[in-house]
């Protein structure tokens, strides 16, 4: 018989509710045999079934629910979760090929995320139970998007909460691991296994989209990476655009991107601090049509809190980014940071615009892109705000 894992009625109440997390201090009476059990069975504290879960003893989230009893973490149920991940976002972007197949708890795949890049696809697995297994998911990945490789990008942080070992390494096929897709009608390339993250911030992509239909004038990306947004707002007709990042590697990336989508002759790109070029530009009186600002994670800072030096870095940048705009242009501002609730940062925006003395009209609270859905219940995957604002 499978290993059970008690929790507490407050951990009932929880997983009741619909939230796959269980933390330390819920788990009431792990079974014995569940020391070594990555998948058990989940009871109440008066032995009622509550689920099936992915289980990591010691770790600070200990169960991660898969769902009803009886589940196994095996070929078949992989099978069909990817698969229908996959269906899903074949339905939402007919024609796309960059984009995220599986979103962890969202996909109902408990630390797993699935990205696709051209024929590329790269793994990363945040549980010890996906881990194992990683060799039958690439495989499983592989046959059910076609990929020529799939690439383990097991080396972010959130592997150190399950003591896993941070890795990156292929896991089917061989050959080039550059890969080439497609965001906003622009083509990139980026190296899966070198560039940041899986290589790129498909998380954005929709957002890009969005930008192209709003380009004119003069923009400005200050966070840009591989030119995400300076290409969008580039294809979308802007006439010029100005890209920075303070990573020499991304700048390289983006003037190459610029290159191979023909607009040398509308995007600069400067490799250099953002809040330096801000304000800079700010004293110097340019004004732009669109200004992005789409900084890394502050608030993930360690002893940063939200209330400390990430706010205020946040609100200097959304304070310069009000000032830069001409009256009548458009503000996109983001935040990746899931320490920033969106009621956070819109608090945070509304004192940047009053300090600013700019009034603002906000047109749109965007996310992440609905291949990166935020499962209801579970305010942790709501982390990226994307808004649009006329600053008049
Ligand atoms: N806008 C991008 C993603 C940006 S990720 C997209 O849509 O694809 C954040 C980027 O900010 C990273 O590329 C990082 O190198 C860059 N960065 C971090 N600190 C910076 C700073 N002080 N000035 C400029 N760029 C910075």
């Amino acid at each position: 018989m499978r290993a059970t894992v008690k929790v507490t009625a407050r951990g009932a109440a929880r997983i009741r509710r619909g939230h796959p997390w269980i933390y330390a201090a819920d788990v009431d009476a792990p079974s014995s045999a569940a020391a070594t059990d990555d998948v058990v069975d989940v009871i109440d504290p008066r032995g009622h079934a509550l689920g099936s879960a992915l289980h990591a003893p010691g770790a600070p989230l200990v169960l991660r629910m898969l769902g009803g009893a009886n589940l196994d973490l095996d070929r078949a149920l992989l099978e069909a979760r990817i698969a229908s991940a996959f269906a899903f976002r074949q339905r939402l972007f007919p024609t796309a090929d960059g984009y995220r197949v599986v979103h962890g708890e969202a996909d109902r795949l408990p630390g797993l995320i699935v990205d696709r890049y051209g024929d590329v696809a790269v793994l990363q697995t945040m549980t010890r139970a996906m881990d194992a297994r990683k060799e039958l998911i690439a495989e499983v990945v592989a046959r059910t998007i076609g990929a020529r490789l799939v690439i383990a990008r097991d080396d972010g942080s959130a592997r150190d909460l399950e003591a896993l070992p941070r890795e990156r390494r292929v896991l089917v096929g061989d050959g080039a691991t550059v890969a080439r897709y497609h965001d906003a009608g622009n083509e990139f390339e980026i190296d899966v296994m070198a560039d940041k993250k899986t290589g790129g911030f498909l998380d954005q992509a929709e957002n890009h989209a969005r930008a192209r239909e709003y380009a004119v004038g003069d923009c400005l990306d200050a966070f840009s990476y591989h030119g995400g947004f300076a290409l969008a707002l580039a294809r979308g007709g802007a006439t010029s655009v100005l890209a920075l990042d303070e990573s020499a590697d991304a700048t390289a990336r983006t003037r190459a991107n610029v290159t191979r989508n023909g607009f040398d002759a509308v995007v600069e790109v400067r490799t250099a601090n953002a809040f330096d070029v801000l304000r800079a530009l700010e004293s110097e009186g340019r004004r732009f049509d669109i200004v992005v600002i789409d900084p890394p994670a502050l608030g993930k800072r360690k002893g940063v809190g939200v209330a400390g030096a990430a706010d205020r870095a946040y609100k200097e940048l959304n304070l310069r980014g009000l000032r830069l705009v001409r009256p009548g242009g458009t503000l996109f501002t983001c935040s990746c940071s899931g320490k920033v609730t969106p009621a956070d940062f819109g608090a945070l925006i509304d004192s940047a615009a009053q300090d600013s003395g700019r009034a603002a009209q906000l047109l749109e609270r965007r996310g992440a892109g609905r291949d990166h859905p935020v499962l209801l219940g579970v305010p942790e995957t709501d982390y990226l705000k994307c808004w649009i604002l006329r600053v008049l």
